[in-house]
């Protein structure tokens, strides 16, 4: 086996077992979500679109180079031109992941900078940065996310769809995203104490545990 194909079936061995992690801790489900790893030739190893990121297996990855080349992407993730940008943007990035981890698309939702809030979580994470909203596999996220790297962020959210991580290796990106996950968790947990005890709010609850407990007697 020559030095490109070892490299090659080791990035692959990374990416299935970085897909099933991400699957297991809840960070991806279905179809949704997508991890690329940098191989040694330059080009970049990526998840194919459609692929359930907890059930990888080789034939669900596809090389391709880090810019546009003749012939398309071969089947490649939707959301390609984020992890391209993101390679092109910062040659010490290795590994690219993307998911809509919940508590980091809530966070997002509810406009909140998660890295300001907690900022010692972005000792792991590094700097967490925050993108309008961008059309899915659009060239203007792709720049976006390449300008954001490029500046240094370890994690960047993508307002109202997911986040993306990277890193020198693609378990690093993973458990950067993991880290900024349960961060963003813990600041939706302590934050809105006004919006729990709305009076309006709790009535609707007394009013549904009511009926419920009717029902059930
Ligand atoms: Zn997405």
């Amino acid at each position: 086996m020559s030095t490109t194909e070892r490299d090659t079936v080791q990035a692959a061995r990374e990416i299935i077992a970085v897909g099933r992690d991400l699957h297991e801790t809840g960070l991806v489900a279905g179809t949704a979500g997508n991890l690329s790893v940098r191989l040694r030739s330059g080009r970049i190893l990526i998840t194919r679109s459609g692929s359930n990121l907890g059930r990888l297996d080789e034939a669900s990855l596809v090389e391709v180079p880090t810019g546009p080349a003749p012939g398309g992407s071969s089947g490649a993730s939707s959301e390609l031109l984020l992890h391209r940008a993101a390679y092109r943007a910062d040659e010490a990035v290795g590994g690219v992941v993307h998911t809509h981890a919940p508590a980091l698309v809530a966070a997002g939702l509810r406009d909140i900078d998660v890295g300001e809030v907690l900022p010692e979580v972005t000792l792991g994470t590094g700097p967490i940065a925050r993108l309008p909203l961008l059309a899915s596999g659009s060239e203007a996220l792709g720049l976006a996310v390449g300008k954001a790297v490029a500046r240094g962020a370890g994690v960047i959210l993508l307002r109202r769809h997911g986040a993306v991580a990277v890193g020198p290796t693609a378990r690093v990106a993973a458990d950067r995203m993991e880290l900024a996950e349960l961060a963003a968790y813990s600041v939706l947990l302590g934050s809105d104490p006004g919006d729990v005890a709305d009076p309006k709010r709790i009535e609707a609850l007394a009013a549904r545990l009511g009926s419920l407990a009717r029902a059930s007697s």
